[in-house]
């Protein structure tokens, strides 16, 4: 048996011949029944609804319910000359017009001109206009005078895909029903109810295929159905559907979206290239990716009904199910979808897909953070929100950190090399009492340049005319030091990296005036007759011309620190309190482990 004659076979037999035939348009049916019983018969019915949901049939059916020898019913005879010959196609009253190709309005005219006359054979002349849409705005005109004086024997069955297009004036004149669109699982059970009649062997995921495929249109469901019984030599399996429709392999394609949500990039892309050599064009397994992804995100939203079609049980999936989340999923979608743009526009759309799901793999799945973090307190035998920090490391008081309360900001670095890309999942900051870690996880762009500290002031020119001040106090070489960043800034920075202080006496006013012994550092700081001339400037400066200034050279290298490297030394000390008291801290060691991540840098904020 060839595939078409095939195909004419099931589709007669399965072309309802009563309302309760018609599957999945229980209320249009109901509306329709009510309509005849009551005898509520308005002059102009309208079926909306994509193409092959049954528009033609229930038009069809509606004609021999109006003409039926038994009278106006909800339940035509199919018996009767008028039903036989509707069915047959061959009704002298019964005008089928396809408005696709009969736009003109001399040719809406002539089907017109026939209204006046009283019908042949049975009770009304019935005009059933499919794809009305598509008339020109001169053929609705004409259409609308009829409309709006119709003789009572001329019942007229409109039928679109686009009701948006059809003139209100027209729409106002029709009791219009709106045919809907079959779910999958709807589509596949008729299906399989069919060839459960027909006693044909199928599988359920080759249903599950063709009604994908059909997407809510029965009349394509059939349709392939009839192929498919025919390319399997009577049975309906998932092979040969996928083979009919072009398919991928299933199992591959949910493998792939394994690799990928589990970020193990090699096997992903070995996947990949096995589609190619097998002939997929990519764009067909990116929608297929993006079929999965969108089963996946529905299944772990709201469940499926039929738990031998659930994804989670699905061997390559399995492992990596627990991991997802609704977010990740969300955002994977995204990412596919807009690569499907990109793909059409690359010149190398293998080359866009990979680079596709490279980028991809990079969403990786994140559990609910807020969830997350309770979890984690409590692992840590913390209840959520009591948690206090200790008071280990005291606050290091440094030029530049205004702080007075410090606490630390953690820094997280991925461990896994393909995690240092931005993340396109980036968990929001998590912020908490005062003195609680504040965690970033994952840090979107490790690694994390180290704060400037000490703060530098601006570089200025030293000022060439000293303003008369009143006699300072500098009973210290730091305050020396603070009292010369006002007015020698770059004097200041000098004396703080690159001179050692030796020895410093006096300066508690103009009678006590100051006197420093100061050794060289670093060659930066210049001769020594310049560095004794700047320090006497700032003594003079400062009221207090009668102070001792001696500058050394250090014969053997050795030297005790600049100020700056006390600072640094400080610096680091506290820094390496911080850090150790994060690391050691139980929560942060188990982000560590849930995130795969090390910290890398720690910072008071
Ligand atoms: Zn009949």
């Amino acid at each position: 048996m060839g595939v078409m004659s095939s195909y004419v076979v099931l589709a007669r037999k399965w072309r309802p011949r009563r309302f309760e035939d018609l599957i999945g348009q229980e209320h249009t049916v109901q509306a329709l029944r009510h309509a005849l019983e009551q005898g509520r018969i308005p002059h102009a019915f309208l079926f909306t609804g994509i193409r092959g949901i049954g528009k033609t049939t229930l038009s069809r059916l509606l004609a021999m319910c109006l003409n039926c020898g038994t009278g106006v019913t909800a339940n035509p005879c199919g018996a009767c000359d008028s039903c036989r010959a509707i069915v047959r196609g061959e009704h002298p009253d019964v005008f089928e017009v396809d408005a696709a190709s009969r736009t003109k309005v001399e040719q809406m005219r002539e089907l017109l001109d026939g209204v006046a006359y009283t019908p042949s054979l049975s009770r009304y002349k019935i005009y059933i206009l499919d794809e009305v849409h598509m008339l020109s705005a001169s053929s609705f005109n004409a259409l609308l005078k009829t409309l709006e004086e119709p003789p009572t024997h001329v019942k007229f069955i409109f039928a679109t895909t686009e009701v948006r297009k059809i003139l209100p004036t027209i729409l106002s004149r029709c009791q219009r029903y709106d045919l809907r669109r079959l779910d999958r699982d709807g589509l596949a059970r008729y299906l399989a109810h069919v060839l459960d009649v027909e006693q044909i062997a199928y599988d359920q995921e080759g249903l599950a295929a063709i009604s994908h495929a059909a997407d809510g249109s029965v009349r394509d469901a059939l349709s392939l159905l009839d192929q498919a019984i025919a390319h399997g030599g009577g049975r309906v399996d998932y092979t040969h559907v996928s083979g009919l429709l072009g398919l991928t392999d299933r199992q591959a394609v949910v493998a792939l979206f394994a690799d990928l949500c589990r970020g193990r990039l090699l096997e992903m892309l070995e996947r990949a290239a096995y589609f190619h050599r097998d002939g997929v064009e990519p764009v067909v397994l990116l929608n297929d990716l993006l079929d999965i992804t969108h089963q996946v995100t529905r299944e772990l939203a709201v469940g499926v009904g039929d738990a031998a079609q659930a994804l989670s049980e699905h061997e390559g999936l399995k492992e990596v199910w627990p991991k997802l989340g609704l977010e990740h999923l969300q955002m994977l979608y995204q990412v596919l979808l807009r690569g499907r743009e990109d793909l059409q526009m690359a010149r190398l759309p293998r080359q866009a897909l990979e680079m596709l799901l490279l980028r991809a793999a990079h969403l990786r799945p994140v559990p609910p953070l807020k969830q997350l973090v309770e979890s984690l307190q409590r692992q840590a035998g913390v209840e959520p929100g009591e948690r206090q920090a200790s008071p280990a490391v005291k606050k290091f008081d440094a030029p530049g950190v205004g702080q007075s309360e410090v606490a630390p900001t953690v820094h997280f670095a991925p461990k896994s090399a393909a995690l240092e890309a931005p993340q396109a999942v980036q968990a929001p900051q998590v912020k908490r009492a005062k003195k609680q870690p504040t965690v970033l996880a994952p840090e979107p762009q490790p690694p994390v340049v180290p704060p400037d500290w000490p703060a530098v002031p601006p570089l200025q020119e030293e000022p060439t005319v000293v303003s008369p001040t009143p006699p300072a106090t500098v009973e210290s070489w730091e305050k020396l030091i603070e009292a010369a960043r006002i007015k020698f800034p770059l004097l200041a920075q000098k004396m703080e990296s690159h001179l050692s202080l030796l020895s410093y006496t006096g300066g508690s006013g103009p009678h006590d005036p100051p006197c420093m012994e100061v050794m060289i550092a670093h060659a930066f700081a210049g001769e020594p007759s310049k560095v004794h001339k700047n320090l006497m400037d700032l003594l003079v400066s400062l009221k207090l011309p009668n102070g001792v200034v001696h500058i050394r050279k250090s014969s053997d290298g050795t030297r005790p620190d600049t100020e700056a490297e006390k600072q640094k030394k400080a610096q680091d000390a506290y820094q390496n309190a911080l850090t150790r008291e994060v690391a050691d801290d139980p929560l942060i060691q188990e982000i560590e482990r849930r995130f795969e991540a090390k910290i890398i840098h720690v910072e008071p904020v």
